[in-house]
């Protein structure tokens, strides 16, 4: 297994392809070398436009995770981060500084935004940005795709008591960092993304893989949304890899994160069990072959192996490095 795809959001993907990379670099994943490369499509439907920037979230958090440069403490952001400039935009009295915009940080969105407005496709500014941040020549090729060059935003509906609908629509970005999370989501809306394409390289990376790795992003609103652009969900259908998931469900919630929340908005039961079925065998017209899930969801193996999957339950706690390339090769022998 030589090409290894992953279709990852931003940390909880990000740690599993850093864990990964390691297995594969320290040769612990049967039967993959320890040249293999792997290929990320990253979730860009959190992407949103803020103080005249394109952020993209979960991109700048597979890049900083993978290029050692993320603040591990806070989970996203730069490490040695300074907030000088969110400071002067408060003191402006500008909007929506509650979206925290780094000093470091922002050199990426402005080196982004400036190429965007050039002309330049999402797809290669990415590729100039992986330049510094995951070179060709490093140990464990890692490659960065989003997984798509057009605009697409995930929005949620909240419940609004002052609005004449009882609800309000507002950016991913919105529910989880000024309302952090703890209104229930009525809806998603991924806008855009019926009319959105895959970036170029993407589906070849899905149909020309030897493996393909749901690893353990949110299945709503990072795995969901790349799987809802038209023409992805199709090639992990057809790719004649195998596809295995890892489950961010454990002990019937999630690790970190929303996707509580998601899942009770699309009205999948927060439980291992239900989104590997969720997710579905490709069998029956899903895009699983097998589904890794806790030790402590053990109990949830003989109902997925009844919906046509494989399924397994191992620790899947990714504490560091050498738990997540475990949790990794696991996934490899589950399919394999
Ligand atoms: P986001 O874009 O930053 O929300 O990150 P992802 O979508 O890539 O991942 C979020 C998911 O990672 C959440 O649903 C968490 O439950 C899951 N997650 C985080 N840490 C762990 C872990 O150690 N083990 C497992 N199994 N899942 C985890
Ligand atoms: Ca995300």
């Amino acid at each position: 297994m030589r090409q290894i795809t992953v279709l990852s959001g931003g940390t909880g993907g990000a740690k599993f392809i850093r864990g990964l990379r390691h297995g594969i670099v320290s040769g612990t994943l049967p039967g993959v070398p320890t040249d293999a490369e792997v290929t990320v499509v990253g979730n860009t439907a959190d992407d949103w436009w803020i103080h005249g920037l394109k952020v993209c979230p979960d991109l700048d958090t597979v890049m900083y995770t993978l290029g050692d440069g993320l603040d591990t403490d806070r989970g996203w952001g730069r490490r040695g981060e300074t907030w000088h400039l969110n400071e002067e935009l408060a003191a402006y009295g500008v909007d929506r500084t509650w979206f925290g915009l780094g000093d470091r940080d922002l050199a990426t969105h402005l080196v982004r935004t400036e190429m965007l407005e050039a002309g330049y496709p999402l797809s290669q500014v990415t590729e100039a940005l992986c330049r510094r941040w995951l070179p060709d020549d490093a140990a464990g090729r890692v490659r960065l795709l989003p997984m798509t060059d057009d605009r697409v935003e995930t929005h949620v509906a909240v419940p609004d008591p002052e609005a004449p609908s009882g609800r309000r629509v507002v950016h991913l970005q919105e529910y989880w960092v000024r309302l952090r999370g703890e209104v229930p989501a009525e809806t998603v809306v991924v806008v855009g993304q019926d009319d959105c394409s895959p970036a170029p390289g993407v589906v070849e990376a899905i149909t020309g893989a030897d493996l393909v790795v749901l690893p353990p992003s949110n299945p709503v609103v990072s795995v969901g949304t790349i799987l809802g652009v038209p023409g992805i969900r199709d090639a992990v259908a057809a790719t004649t890899a195998p596809v295995v998931g890892v489950s961010p469900i454990v002990g019937g919630r999630h690790v970190r994160g929303m996707a509580q929340q998601m899942l009770a908005a699309i009205g999948v039961e927060v439980s291992a069990e239900a989104v590997g079925r969720h997710y579905g065998s490709r069998r029956a017209e899903g895009v699983l072959d097998g589904w890794l899930v806790d030790e402590a969801d053990a109990g949830a193996v003989a109902g997925l192996q009844q919906a046509g999957l494989r399924a397994a339950a191992v620790p899947l706690m990714m504490t560091d490095d050498d738990a997540t390339a475990a949790m990794a090769a696991a996934a490899v022998e589950l399919v394999r």
